[in-house]
């Protein structure tokens, strides 16, 4: 189904890497597009010169195509409305903070940096705190409080100015939030936002308005941490006599402990990343760590995000990105904030992984096992693989739960040997590595009902011998279902790493 009306965009402003509340943001946009046959735009929100950051565009295009998040048009990929990038539109902006001025919506602010501050101590030094609102724009320096003429001659001679918006003066703005409903609020409250700077540039308000209208945005979905512009951004659609999109403002990610917007800082002190990829600073050089880097697929990354606001109904939690895509509303996004939680990412990992095919995992594999000094055929891994995948979260733990199937064991758990190694271990085993060279067929069920079979005939005590078997194929007691090893590692392999163990490990006295 497609809805050429239904025109939804993720407007980041490229100040740093992008938190993983800003990646969920760009994925409900994305989702309710998919869901609703609309258009997804990426735009790039740079007016403030100031806090421009090198390499956080590239980041954040970086980030969404490791997630699989898709636009339709935006920056690199261009489209109707373009460009896409706001300093590129630069010159657009001041027409239509001159049309507020001209419909009486706007007005000239004079006041220099230095004058605003004097009022500002002022203020201060009565324990107050200074707004430029419709109270104090009476006594400032502005073409409200100027002539006509002052005004223009201040202007002719190149007077540096802000534009502000005229807040209009106890008035109730009405708004509609899809998440939160109906939201009034008292214009006294709000100042007089200034839409135009003295550099030239629009202020995040007048662009972000100006360019939703112009890209013919039919749904603003973004964080709440906008709620309390919204009232600004509603009196400016209605300055401009432009119809509004519908507004949806998602509820934050919060610390995984007590309440508060989830950071950086709550990711540091407790060991997981607040970004979707590894970021390097580029005045600082520190690291942030990312979700890929610590082993995350990008798959279960996105289904946990998509998780962390939003259900389903019923309480399925594993869906794919298109899945997603066909079940997704606004309506079940929550209105309370949802807690990150690190024990799920780390399940929801889990759950890929084991899912994910064996081929795949050896090929994600192959590089570690390489790195430690082992030379392999990638079907002997797909089978190591198959065997442990269940009890790992990460490729990167594999490792430690597969080492056994390339090399002999270095050592033999001592705690494992003092109390799994009887008396009769050696003369068991011994006996046994006889049974077990004579296997002509060594699959893993053949050999594990002949070893039974021999045990049981003996009455040696099943758990006994099977302990100290595996202590001597493994070097300690962990690992799958032993004869699986066995079947791996191969008849000979297993008769040496017998005679190994018997000679390191010897008779217990
Ligand atoms: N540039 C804003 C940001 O960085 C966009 C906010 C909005 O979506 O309106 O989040």
């Amino acid at each position: 189904m497609s809805n050429s009306n239904i025109r939804v965009r993720f407007a980041p402003s490229p100040t740093g890497p992008l938190h993983i509340g800003g990646v969920r943001t760009a994925l409900y946009n994305y989702l309710f597009a998919r869901k609703n046959g609309g258009k997804f735009i990426l735009r790039i929100e740079d007016t403030d010169q100031n806090r421009f950051v090198p390499g956080a565009e590239q980041y954040i295009i970086d980030s969404f195509k490791w997630c699989g998040i898709t636009f339709d048009e935006g920056v690199t990929i261009g489209g109707e409305y373009g460009p896409y990038t706001q300093s590129e539109r630069k010159e657009l902006y001041s027409e239509y903070a001159k049309r507020l001025i001209e419909n009486g919506h706007g007005y000239y602010g004079f006041d220099t940096g230095e004058e605003l501050n004097k009022v500002r101590k002022e203020y201060e030094s009565q324990k107050k705190t200074f707004v430029y609102n419709a109270e104090e724009r009476k006594r400032l320096r502005n073409s409200l409080t100027l002539s006509e003429e002052e005004t223009n001659k201040l202007l002719e001679e190149g007077t540096p100015y802000v534009i502000r918006f005229k807040m209009p003066e106890n008035d109730i703005v009405v708004m509609n939030d899809m998440i939160r409903g109906k939201v009034e609020v008292n214009t006294s409250v709000l100042d007089d936002k200034i839409l135009f700077k003295s550099d030239g540039m629009p202020t995040y308000h007048l662009a972000n308005i100006v360019d939703d209208h112009l890209m013919k945005i039919s749904h603003v979905i973004r964080g709440e941490e906008w709620l309390p512009s919204l009232p600004l951004h509603v009196l400016l659609y209605e300055a401009f006599d432009w119809d509004k999109p519908e507004f949806a403002h998602l509820p934050l990610l919060l610390k995984p402990d007590g309440n508060g917007k989830l950071s950086k800082r709550d990711g540091d002190r407790l060991g997981f990343p607040v970004f979707p990829l590894e970021w390097t600073d580029p005045k600082t050089g520190s690291v942030s760590s990312g979700f890929r880097e610590d082993g995350y697929f990008a798959d279960a990354f996105v289904n946990m995000l998509a998780m962390l606001g939003w259900n389903p109904g019923d309480d399925r939690e594993l869906f794919t990105i298109e899945e997603l895509s066909k079940e997704f509303s606004i309506d079940r996004v929550g209105k309370s904030g949802a807690k990150f939680d690190l024990a799920k990412a780390t399940w929801y990992n889990h759950q890929y992984l084991v899912k994910k095919d064996n081929a795949e995992l050896a090929g994600l594999f192959m590089p570690i096992v390489v790195n430690e000094g082992v030379l392999v055929e990638i079907e002997y891994l797909e089978e190591a693989v198959s065997l442990v995948k269940d009890r790992v979260n990460f490729v990167h733990e594999l490792w430690a739960q597969t080492d056994y199937f390339f090399k002999r064991p270095e050592t033999y758990d001592p705690k494992a040997v003092k109390k799994r190694w009887k008396k009769e271990s050696f003369d068991h085993i011994s006996k046994l590595k006889i049974v077990l060279a004579e296997i002509t067929e060594f699959s893993s069920s053949n050999v594990e009902s002949i070893v039974k079979q021999w045990i049981e005939e003996n009455e040696y005590g099943m758990g006994m011998v099977m302990n100290a078997l595996r202590l001597i194929i493994v070097g300690a007691l962990k690992g799958p279902h032993l004869f699986d090893i066995i079947d791996l590692i191969g008849q000979e392999e297993t008769l040496e790493r017998i005679d190994q163990g018997l000679h390191e490990i010897g008779r217990k006295e």
